[in-house]
């Protein structure tokens, strides 16, 4: 070991001599002038003071006042002064994949040097790092994964959470451990860094660890709701009563027919001016939060940030715009639109760039650049730029007041969740991204009385998603206890839902008496859905049924695709009705619809069929894209059945993927009874419910089936959200519980030995056969 200490010392003076060396030469002044201009450098003395005298610190400033990209390395450049630089490791987490390889490759090129080199990062199948690598930047699912393995973090010198604000369910988690860890590990210092002023919340979690704020200044931004946007782009608000006229069958075609001109990449004409006039007066008529349902973000909410950009590129004061949207599906086609929009006028004076997950990396670099002059910048983003990226030169802010909740993020984000109004909080720091260097303004894509009914703060992660999922993960990262476990979080759930969930995944055999994991909860915590829906997926896959299932699974966990128009309803009804055809089967309807959209898409006619059917292709496309991760995920896991003939062997009998769901989402099951003029709900426990007004049953005289199952119920109103789906007669839940025992042995036994083939999965199928036999079944 003493000559293990030598080589170290070596290399740390080998370091210190090179951090100098870039430091003097007269690129490395440039960048250093520009790091010392930050404000988080006045800080830096009592920082590294702080760190050095307390196990816990906490930091918070102002977005973009250097936090991410400099505090990790001031610990670094200290470090190595100190001639530790070779033994020292610091590991600085990020809530999102794009931070972390966005910030490591800003940091190395702030010391001169290649990624991978003394800095690197590291996310889910992704990562660029050396063995002399001593700042790492990764997400936190990856920390949490090293935990799984090294519980003492043996060699770490530092960890960094930053964002700790967002509150993100992993965050929380990762609080926790680090909290048991810290005792164990006197020497490892952790540092957490927030946006926002509550540092106090995470300071007396860590019995009141010092915190250093890092003053900032912005300048005054000016809001402007729908209202004045109104106003200010030349038109009126319209009642909503007024507007029928305008169907939705006129937007439709024209929507077509600009689709298509574009197409032809010739310039648009009225058509799309015709659309944007009748989404308009949709838009304009929202005045209270219930009609704003009406406000369909897809098309509508578009529409609006067309008109708001072409006021603005047309505004003499330079400065860049950035834009506020969901998701990278909604930035990439509104960018397409944009592109060739023709009140944007001269293409070549604006640059259009998106900034969201999935960007490529030569794009992020433009975003930060300064375009030339006269060009007009606009940033189509995603709420990432409210404070992991900063652009400097905005002036202009547009929010359309929505972001897409993040929910069980096992394994990265999953595009599952539909948007959802953002919190006040949240929309003051969009408007303050209008203020970084001169005053600017904002354009709030909603009336002032929409704002005014906004939640303070968002609800921390841990404290809106659904219990089961992180109980799952609990007990795959071995975290112990679970109620004893999430006790000791930041700000517990409650304990009776923690007690609830837990009985759950024992209903369903995820979890075993004990509170084990058991071989399918294990295969449950590696699938990024709720577990009843994993279940069905593992299911499918044992069962050889998998591309329907798939199907079903994806469209649960993004939403419906049936669009069901509130003036067509009749016949976006009966287009859904023809996919269900005699099944009386929501579920089955998807399958068809989403098979036919396949086939038409290989044929050119995507749109067209959609069109015919009343169904929307974006979601159909991310129905797609969730697909092919599922069938990555279950391949990885050794489900999938190698051979391909196999693979869909029972994907058309529908009596088998009728019980393949039925036997994922029990006990959620209600039996059915026609009464003269109305039909009557029950489920297994609370008594009486209704059905989901899209659901192919809604409105039907008689459901010809004595149960259903269902997906989701809304434990208010009463209502059943989501699928339904036919059943079987009253002493089928008998039935199914007597069996149900069998079943999960079965498929324990198949997942242990995925190879051994056919006699297991013969023996399952004629379990699962008989659950849906033809004497289980009345009324077929
Ligand atoms: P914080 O974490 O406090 O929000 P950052 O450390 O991310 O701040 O950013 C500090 C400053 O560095 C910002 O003003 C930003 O403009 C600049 N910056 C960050 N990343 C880049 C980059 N990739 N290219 C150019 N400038 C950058
Ligand atoms: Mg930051």
């Amino acid at each position: 070991s003493d000559v293990m200490e030598r080589i170290l010392r070596r290399r740390s003076l080998q370091l210190r001599n090179k951090q100098q060396e870039w430091q003097e030469s007269p690129e490395g002044q440039k960048m250093v002038e520009f790091r010392r201009s930050l404000p988080a450098y006045k800080e830096r003395d009592a920082l590294l003071n702080a760190i050095q005298q307390n196990q816990v610190v906490v930091v918070s400033g102002e977005t973009g006042c250097g936090k991410t990209t400099q505090i990790p390395q001031y610990i670094l450049e200290s470090e190595i002064e100190a001639a530790r630089g070779a033994s020292c490791s610091i590991i600085c987490t990020q809530p999102r994949r794009i931070s972390a390889m966005a910030v490591s490759e800003r940091v190395a090129a702030e010391k001169g040097e290649k990624l991978g080199e003394s800095v690197g990062y590291k996310v889910r199948l992704e990562g660029m790092k050396g063995r002399d690598t001593r700042l790492l930047f990764c997400t936190t699912g990856i920390l949490l994964r090293r935990l799984l393995v090294d519980r003492d973090l043996r060699g770490v010198s530092h960890v960094i959470v930053d964002e700790i604000h967002e509150r993100g369910m992993n965050e929380d988690f990762l609080l926790i451990v680090l909290k048991d860890l810290l005792p164990r590990r006197p020497e490892l210092r952790l540092i957490l860094m927030s946006a926002t002023l509550n540092a106090e919340l995470f300071s007396s979690y860590f019995g009141g660890a010092p915190t250093i704020h890092i003053p900032g200044f912005t300048y005054p931004v000016r809001a402007h709701f729908l209202e004045n946007i109104l106003e200010m782009t030349g038109h009126r608000l319209t009642p909503y009563n007024q507007i029928d006229d305008y169907g939705e069958e006129k937007m439709w075609k024209m929507q077509k027919q600009a689709q298509s001109l574009k197409k032809r990449k010739s310039r648009l004409t009225s058509a799309v001016e015709d659309v944007l006039e009748i989404a308009d007066f949709r838009g304009y008529s929202l005045r209270t939060r219930e009609s704003l349902s009406f406000w369909n973000p897809d098309s509508i909410g578009f529409n609006l940030i067309e008109h708001v950009l072409c006021h603005m590129v047309k505004k003499e004061r330079p400065g860049a715009v950035l834009v506020f949207m969901t998701g990278w599906d909604d930035i990439n086609s509104l960018k397409d639109q944009l592109q060739v929009h023709p009140l944007l006028g001269d293409p070549s004076k604006v640059l259009l760039l998106a900034c969201h997950g999935s960007m490529p990396s030569s794009e992020q670099r433009l975003i930060f650049e300064k375009p030339e002059v006269g060009v007009r910048k606009i940033v189509l983003a995603t709420n990432m730029a409210e404070t992991s990226i900063t652009i400097n030169d905005v002036v202009f802010v547009v929010d359309c007041g929505k972001a897409k909740e993040t929910s069980y993020d096992a394994l990265n984000n999953t595009p599952c969740l539909l948007p959802s109004w953002i919190s006040k909080a949240a929309a003051r720091q969009r408007r303050g991204r209008a203020g970084r260097v001169q005053s600017g303004e904002c354009y709030h894509l909603y009336p002032k009385c929409v704002y005014d009914t906004f939640a303070d703060y968002q609800l921390p992660e841990l404290l809106r998603t659904p219990l089961q999922s992180l109980c799952l993960q609990i007990k795959s990262l071995e975290l112990g206890g679970i109620t004893e476990f999430l006790s000791r979080a930041l700000q517990p759930p409650e304990l009776l839902s923690v007690q609830n969930a837990v009985e759950y995944l024992k209903i369903i055999g995820a979890l075993d008496e004990n509170e084990n994991l058991t071989v399918l909860g294990r295969n449950l915590s590696m699938l990024p859905v709720e577990p009843k829906l994993g279940k069905m997926l593992v299911l499918g896959a044992i069962f050889n049924c998998l591309d329907p299932i798939m199907t079903v699974v994806a469209g649960l966990s993004v939403r419906d695709p049936f669009l069901m128009p509130y003036d067509k309803k009749d016949l976006a009804e009966s287009a859904k009705a023809q996919f269900s055809g005699q099944e009386y089967s929501d579920h089955i309807a998807l399958v068809r619809a989403y098979e036919g959209w396949k086939e038409a898409e290989r044929e050119q006619s995507g749109f067209e069929y959609c069109w015919k059917n009343f169904l929307s292709a974006q979601t159909l496309k991310a129905i797609d894209s969730l697909r092919k991760q599922f069938f990555y995920l279950l391949k990885d896991s050794g489900l999938v059945d190698q051979n391909i003939e196999n693979r869909n062997k029972w994907s058309h009998d529908d009596n088998l993927i009728r019980a393949v769901i039925c036997a994922g989402l029990f006990p959620g099951i209600c039996s059915v009874v026609n009464k003269e003029k109305s039909i009557a709900l029950k489920t297994m426990e609370d008594g009486q419910v209704l059905l989901y007004s899209n659901s192919v049953n809604a409105g039907v005289a008689k459901i010809p089936y004595p149960w259903l199952v269902f997906n989701e119920k809304d434990g208010h109103l009463k209502m059943l959200g989501g699928y339904l789906e036919f059943f079987m007669k009253p002493a089928f839940a008998d039935t199914y519980l007597s069996l149900k025992r069998e079943l999960e042995e079965l498929i324990q036994k198949k997942l242990l030995n995925p190879a051994s083939d056919m006699e297991s999965s013969n023996e399952l199928l004629s379990v699962v056969r008989l659950l849906i036999s033809e004497d289980q079944c009345e009324g077929r």
